[in-house]
């Protein structure tokens, strides 16, 4: 027969509702709290509250909530506490009951600000040292990337940084009117950037936030510059930069940070040819490790011979050409730190390969090599061709693989907040939570393989204790058989 659903009478009580119960023993909220300690912000964050005044919401909470704002990639933290009170699932996540009053959103925002990054960096580490002790870090092979991150401001209102400065004095000036404030306030303060250039074009929501432009398209906002291991693509490192800041400055940090987070020695780092500059290779060749780096080749006309045709002949120090003559060093250029090779005009003339090799009106065709090209030899002969295709082709899978997760599944590619420090809180954040996941799938399939395990030993043990009882009772059948054959004994 079939059910009619009553018509619902609102109650005023209700009995006998125990989250614990409700949530299933399989949760993925229920695993995370299991497998991450949230109260050690507790302790990290004590300094920044009083002992007096209005009693604040546990910190532990607040991260909790943090954590679930990046996990369950919810819009904004207006949204999270809006949906708080509906989900069961989160309300046990952050220790609250049905009937709990929840927080607003605002506390959110207030506790990064207070907090700054290094509570956020301290959660990231957490979460990477119990990926190291689950054997998920290897620490010996690294891929090293970084992806833009759109500001949470319009590109389309920028304003010189000197209107922008201009703007920013009077307003304090307007706000602490006395002298003695005015005299007190150092200039350094306005002028809080390394290099500061008046005439850029600057964010007056974000000024912190810069431009950039990658594959024609201009954007302004942020970089992550990101360390990747090989094993299993756990991040090691995260660094937030302003976007304008070049790829390969930020290779020895990232080596560096890397090495401090995990304790291992990188011993080949992985990149794409924006790291590929001789100081990289230099830092990589001196400190002995490997690099899987392409050089960035110069630019030259499609029909004109490349510098790649010319062979090096360090013995006579000079460059042989395709058609087999030598350009001899001709100067040192100070400025590029280069040596130039030429070849006589007459002698290009003549060749055949003139108008194919040749762009000066004036001399023949001159080579120039960097005083330090040696490393960048180095860094083509220290791999074989076959394990840095290998090793290009895993580092499109686990470095670009991790942004197009973070892309995906936590709305990485826009800053939910404004200033350097928030984004560097949210790519530390996301970059836990992306951790995390797989720090739990591995568990949970090592669980599930144990389980097996021990399944099949069970059977096996069955089967054994079997077989042994069988063949106890074929011997049994087997002296009844003889005995009756021969002295016509009765079997039974
Ligand atoms: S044009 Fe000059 S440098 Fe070029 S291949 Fe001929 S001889 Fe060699």
């Amino acid at each position: 027969m079939m059910a009619h659903q009553k018509h619902r009478e609102p109650k005023l009580f209700y009995h006998g509702i125990n989250l614990e119960e409700r949530l299933g023993p399989d949760h993925p909220l229920r695993r995370v709290a299991k497998a991450v300690d949230f109260s050690f912000v507790r302790h990290e964050v004590a300094d920044c509250y009083g002992v007096n005044g209005n009693i604040s919401v546990d910190p532990n909470i607040v991260l909790k909530l943090m954590f679930l704002l990046f996990y369950e990639n919810v819009k904004s933290e207006r949204e999270l506490m809006r949906q708080l009170p509906l989900r069961l699932d989160w309300l046990w996540f952050c220790e609250y009951d049905i009937d709990d009053v929840t927080p607003n959103h605002s506390i959110l925002s207030k506790a990064r600000r207070r907090w700054g990054a290094e509570v956020f960096d301290s959660f990231f580490l957490r979460v990477l040292e119990q990926c190291i002790d689950a054997g998920l870090v290897d620490g010996n092979i690294i891929h090293i990337d970084s992806s833009l991150i759109q500001a949470n401001a319009s590109k389309d209102k920028l304003q010189p940084e000197l209107q922008l400065l201009t703007q920013q004095v009077c307003q304090k000036l307007e706000d602490e009117p006395t002298q003695s404030t005015v005299e007190e306030t150092p200039l350094d303060d306005v002028f809080d950037d390394d290099e500061p250039d008046l005439n850029r074009r600057v964010s007056p929501t974000d000024p912190e936030a810069r431009l950039a432009k990658k594959y024609s398209q201009t954007t302004l906002g942020y970089k992550d510059h990101r360390a990747v291991d090989d094993k299993y693509g756990i991040i090691t490192s995260t660094i937030t930069t302003a976007a304008n800041i070049n790829d390969d400055k930020l290779l020895t940090e990232t080596i560096e940070n890397h090495e401090s987070n995990t304790g291992s020695e990188v011993k080949t780092a992985v990149a794409d040819k924006a790291y590929g500059v001789i100081e990289n290779y230099k830092y990589l060749h001196d400190r002995g490790s490997k690099a899987c780096i392409p050089h960035q080749k110069r630019a030259h006309k499609k029909d004109k011979f490349p510098h790649e045709a010319f062979r090096y002949d360090p013995h006579k120090d000079c460059y042989v050409c395709p058609a087999g003559r030598k350009l001899p060093h001709v100067r040192y250029v100070g400025s590029s730190r280069a040596h130039e090779y030429r070849c006589a005009r007459e002698t290009c003339q003549t060749c055949r390969f003139f108008s194919d090799c040749v762009m000066s009106k004036k001399y023949g065709r001159t080579i120039s090599r960097h005083e330090d090209s040696e490393y960048i030899e180095w860094a083509d002969s220290c791999l074989s061709s076959e394990n840095r295709r290998r090793l290009l082709s895993r580092r499109r899978a686990k470095a670009e693989g991790s942004f197009a997760d973070a892309s995906n599944n936590h709305s990485f590619k826009r800053c939910r907040w404004r200033g350097r420090t928030m984004a560097a809180i949210q790519n530390l954040m996301i970059a836990a939570v992306q951790n995390l996941r797989k720090l739990l799938r591995y568990c949970y399939r090592k669980t599930a393989a144990n389980n097996c395990m021990t399944t099949i030993s069970r059977c096996k043990q069955l089967y054994l204790s079997l077989r042994r009882l069988l063949q106890s009772y074929h011997r049994l059948f087997l002296a009844k058989m003889s005995k009756y054959l021969l002295f016509k004994e009765p079997m039974l």
